[in-house]
């Protein structure tokens, strides 16, 4: 049970929503509650709302409001620009470059597009889950239809080269998609500066609620619409807008954004204690992702010797919320596909334990759980070694 002792590490998962997010977000229930498409005031207030929401996402990302497109998740988000662009270029090509560490969001639309003839290249990663520009460039062919690669990792949290990978899309005139879920309120998120033409955003990992994302389009990119309806987000994606959402997403996001130093200050100082304090003190265990190039509020390891479930109930039962990595896969015993790329053994890759802090977590906690971790996984071991 969550109590108010409780500590969460798993913002990488969900976040809470802010309770100012939560205000901005009210009214839209009840009030202004309209159908932005209706022409009536009560449609015309929603409409206000829903555009105002649109232009401040837009100053955020540096793009027009109009290449915005409002999505249900970053998984609707992954799926429209990769099926999108792709059906929308079959005239020109067939073939997209991705990455083998890319969240199954993107990886499984790459494959449901290989069951219909298209052809997908997954660069590989380096031990610390970097893609190198110069293989993405390797990897283009005349067929290339579209590139795209992470901002940074959910699961190990390592930050790809954007702007180098950017700059060689540019070079070959291919369209470039980058899934930032896990970059928003951490990184640059100016689409100009990144050089992307499509970018997708997640609101739940930054403190708005579960069920809203966006697809950044650059003005002139081809796009099929995978939604069909109504004329919604200028025919991109049918369906009413999700109005209280969208505005609890703009508002987060510019609170994400104007607060970005201080949170980068914040998590990166108590994530480097508590990876201190792992290494030190749990025997045997490796920090995975790039030591530095790596998400200020990500801390990811591997412990030899456990499952990670055992871990994670362990933790769970004193309060202390962790993961095995992604929140998708953690249900599944498979390793994680992220690690297996990244050259970590199986048996190794089954002790995947991942700590992402939030602007909330204090010294205290992670304290705490340096109280309780060492032990818990001793247990683990010796649980396991007993089997
Ligand atoms: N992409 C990445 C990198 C993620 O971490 C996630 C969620 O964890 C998604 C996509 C999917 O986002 P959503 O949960 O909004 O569908």
């Amino acid at each position: 049970m969550v109590t108010s002792n409780s500590i969460y590490l798993d913002h990488a998962a969900t976040t809470p929503v802010h309770p100012n997010v939560l205000q901005a977000m009210l009214p839209y229930f009840t009030e202004q509650f309209g159908n932005p498409s209706t022409i009536a005031s009560f449609g015309q207030d929603a409409r206000r709302g829903l555009e105002k929401a649109r232009t401040s996402i837009a100053r955020v990302l540096g793009c027009l409001p109009t290449e915005i497109v409002f999505t249900s998740c970053g998984t609707e988000s992954d799926n429209l620009a990769i099926k999108g662009v792709a059906q929308a270029s079959r005239g020109r090509g067939n073939h997209i470059v991705t990455s083998v560490i890319e969240h199954e969001a993107v990886l499984h639309s790459c494959q449901a597009l290989e069951r219909q003839d298209y052809q997908v290249t997954y660069v590989p990663v380096d031990r610390y889950g970097v893609v190198d520009p110069a293989a993405v460039e390797a990897a283009i062919t005349e067929r290339t239809v579209l590139i795209s690669i992470m901002s940074a990792n959910n699961e190990v949290g390592t930050i790809q080269p954007v702007t180098e990978i950017g700059a060689v899309a540019r070079r070959y005139k291919i369209p470039f998609h980058t899934d930032a879920v896990q970059a928003a309120g951490v990184l640059d998120l100016n689409v100009d500066r990144l050089g992307v033409d499509l970018l997708a955003l997640s609101a739940h990992k930054f403190s708005a609620p579960k069920g809203v994302g966006l697809l950044y389009v650059r003005s002139g990119t081809p796009l099929e619409p995978q939604q069909h309806g109504g004329s919604q987000e200028r025919r991109r994606r049918a369906g009413t807008e999700n109005v209280p959402y969208i505005v609890g997403m703009a508002t987060a996001l510019e609170r994400a954004q104007s607060h970005r130093d201080d949170y980068r200050a914040h998590t990166m100082s108590l994530r480097d204690e508590l990876i201190a304090g792992v290494l030190e003190q749990v025997p045997g265990s490796v920090l995975t992702g790039h030591p530095t190039q790596r998400l200020p509020n990500n801390s990811s390891f591997c412990i030899p010797g456990v499952e990670s479930g055992m871990v994670l109930r362990a933790l769970d039962m004193q309060g202390i919320a962790v993961s095995s990595g992604s929140a998708c896969t953690s249900a599944s015993m498979t390793p994680s596909h992220v690690l297996l790329a990244m050259g970590v053994p199986p048996a190794l890759a089954h002790g995947a334990l991942r700590m992402t802090l939030g602007i909330d977590t204090s010294a205290e906690q992670i304290a705490r759980v340096m109280e309780v971790l060492p032990a818990a996984v001793e247990r683990a071991r010796t649980l396991s070694a007993a089997f």
